[in-house]
């Protein structure tokens, strides 16, 4: 073979693999901390933390240790059986989430499967219309896909459940001509992840509480990429002061083990599914579930929460400042910059190549969603060479 290790990897990546992912970018060998390395040896910053997921950085010893000792004393049982750390990972979720009594918990291997139990409580209400939000993504089984807007992800699997309609994000009067009495639930993300970093008003999401309560339709909040401290707070919604009916979550909940889950809030909620209705052989298995206890530890005990909105506010400022960027969007540690010219997908294939890995989820925007734990001199290499790049590409416009 030829080329690369990197190069010789992807190829036998492609003679494995389906192609449902394209080529890859690298194949990477190793992380420690915000960094992570390819096979070929080179070092890159991960302003990406696996979309939003290695909420600790990599190889966070804390997290490797709690995954250790509860693989060597108990990895898996079935769900006839309960174990310690799923049941003190579902108090600590009910904590966090400031969740009322009667509040309960259902664990899931991933934020699709969260997306498809709370589409089956809906279903529970006895009421069959949904709606969700243009742009909006909750996964990719079929039934999350029912809910998810992006056509090119949706019509190669036609025919999906009926049921659901899409409303535009921040519309208060299209909102309120969709609600009714027949509407089961509202699926939302409080930061559309998928699209751009795109967030929610809060006269949006007040409305949609008040039109829940109203109509008497479940406030559904996928916060599988904002929650667990990613925006500054436990839960997006809760900057908002708004307290869902629903809440999923995965993505950062295991620190890049996975795992994820579903919280009912209230009584009437949390039992919605009852017993049979709903099943998972992994989920919650005490491995995942030490994994995801130890990752909300680390974030309480070091602060990081604070640490997220200090680093988010800064990283808005530095890049916010920069000619050629037109905002910064989002909270904490998950932000969208919205450039003036359509290249971020140029941004990040020229990035990558100089050690930064960074995201292109639209035309205009580049996607951050580093470890909770980055630095600003982590962060601070990444925010010259992105004002080197812009400024430089301007000159080269201008000469054009
Ligand atoms: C990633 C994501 C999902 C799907 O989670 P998976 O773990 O990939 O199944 C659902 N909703 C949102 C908002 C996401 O960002």
């Amino acid at each position: 073979m030829t080329g690369t290790l990197d190069e010789q990897g992807l190829d036998r990546y492609q003679l494995a693999l389906m192609g449902t992912f394209g080529r890859p970018l690298r194949v990477l060998a190793k992380g420690q901390g915000s960094y992570v390395w390819d096979a070929d040896g080179n070092r890159y910053l991960d302003l990406l933390g696996g979309i939003a997921v290695n909420a600790l950085g990599h190889a966070d010893p804390e997290w490797v240790a709690a995954i250790a000792t509860q693989a060597s004393t108990l990895s898996h049982v079935s769900n006839f059986f309960a174990t310690e750390p799923q049941i003190a990972l579902a108090e600590r979720l009910l904590d966090i989430c400031g969740a009322p009594e009667g509040s309960r918990v259902f664990l899931t291997n991933s934020g699709t499967e969260a997306t498809e139990a709370a589409f089956k409580m809906s279903r529970r209400t006895g009421r069959a219309r949904i709606l969700a939000l243009t742009e909006s993504f909750h996964g990719r089984s079929t039934g999350a896909l029912t809910l998810t807007y992006k056509e090119a992800y949706r019509a190669p699997f036609a025919p999906l459940a009926p049921g659901v309609d899409f409303i535009a994000p921040n519309d208060v009067a299209a909102l309120e001509a969709a609600m009714g009495d027949d509407i089961a639930a509202i699926f939302i993300e409080p930061i559309q992840g998928e699209a751009g970093v795109k967030p929610l008003s809060h006269e949006y999401l007040a409305a949609v509480r008040r039109l829940c309560d109203t109509h008497g339709v479940l406030l559904i909040a996928d916060e599988v990429q904002t929650g667990i401290g990613r925006t500054g707070t436990w839960l997006a919604m809760q900057a908002h002061g708004i307290m869902p009916d629903v809440v999923t979550l995965a993505k950062g909940l295991g620190g890049g083990f996975p795992v994820g889950a579903v919280v009912a809030f209230g009584t009437h909620t949390a039992t919605l599914l009852t017993a049979g209705q709903h099943g998972t052989t992994f989920g919650g298995n005490p491995l995942a579930s030490a994994a995801a206890l130890a990752t909300i530890d680390a974030i309480e005990s070091r602060g990081l929460l604070a640490h997220v909105k200090v680093m988010g506010e800064w990283i808005k400022a530095a890049v916010g400042a920069l000619p050629g960027v037109v905002e910064v969007r989002g909270q904490g540690l998950l932000l969208g910059i919205r450039l003036k010219a359509e290249i971020s997908a140029a941004v990040a294939a020229a990035a990558i190549e100089d050690g930064f890995i960074v995201n292109p989820p639209s035309p205009d925007t580049i996607r951050l969603a580093p470890a909770l734990t980055l630095t600003q001199a982590e962060a601070e290499p990444f925010v010259q060479w992105l004002a080197d790049y812009l400024a430089a590409h301007a000159a080269a416009t201008e000469e054009a």
